[in-house]
């Protein structure tokens, strides 16, 4: 039902493990087979998959308003029930912190709707313009060939990305990830060549590769 649209699971630790891994073929294959007793049927099933979680039971780890009470072994089953391949079939993992009362009761406005609208589709005109004659749409589609044609780095690029895939572990899917989500950054900034600055962003968002919880 998803499809082409949007699916937002929130407490995703509250979701059935079973049901969160099924998960993995539309994310990878943008389909879903369901299996009958006598026969199986593939549906389409391309959509942007948004998580919501909290870092803990009771919510207030790492928040320096409230004490966390979880002990280590209540917030590691708390976040084992999220799988490392499906985490790892996410692009972006972004800590969202408490707003603190003066900055919710005015403040700086920050950036409008209407100037990320801007942003967002001047980089998809470049995105149509460098995919244009290919079946790919969007960074994010870029095959393994596109994501090393589009996503040169010179040589600091090459030890910065080279020293967070050793450090943090990650695998070749996060490695390319990071890349694809980096070009997309570069695209925001209207830079053709990617620079350090956002390669260093797109392996910040790789935050649940670096297992925050422990
Ligand atoms: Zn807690």
């Amino acid at each position: 039902m998803a499809h082409n649209g949007v699916l937002f699971l929130d407490e995703l630790p509250e979701f059935n493990r079973r049901t969160l891994e099924v998960l993995r073929q539309p994310l990878e294959e943008g389909t879903v087979t369901i299996a009958r007793a006598l026969n199986s049927t593939t549906f389409p099933a391309n959509f942007m998959l948004v998580v919501a979680l909290n870092p803990c039971l009771c919510g207030y780890r790492n928040d320096s308003r409230r004490a966390c009470h979880c002990s280590v072994p209540q917030v590691e089953r708390y976040m084992s029930k999220i799988s490392g391949p499906l985490l790892d079939r996410i692009d972006i993992h972004i800590e969202v912190p408490a707003v603190p009362f003066r900055e919710l009761s005015g403040g700086q406005p920050g950036t409008s709707s209407q100037e990320i609208r801007l942003q967002v589709a001047s980089a998809r005109k470049v995105q149509a313009g460098r995919f244009n004659g290919s079946p790919t749409r969007y960074n994010a589609d870029m095959t393994h060939r596109q994501t090393r044609q589009y996503c040169a780095l010179d040589d600091t690029c090459r030890n910065l990305l080279k020293a967070s895939v050793t450090e943090m572990g990650l695998s070749a899917r996060a490695h390319d990830k990071i890349l694809r989500v980096a070009r997309t950054i570069a695209d925001l900034a209207g830079s053709e060549a990617l620079l350090p600055a956002h390669l260093n962003e797109a392996i910040n968002y790789r935050m649940l590769d670096r297992q925050f919880w422990t």
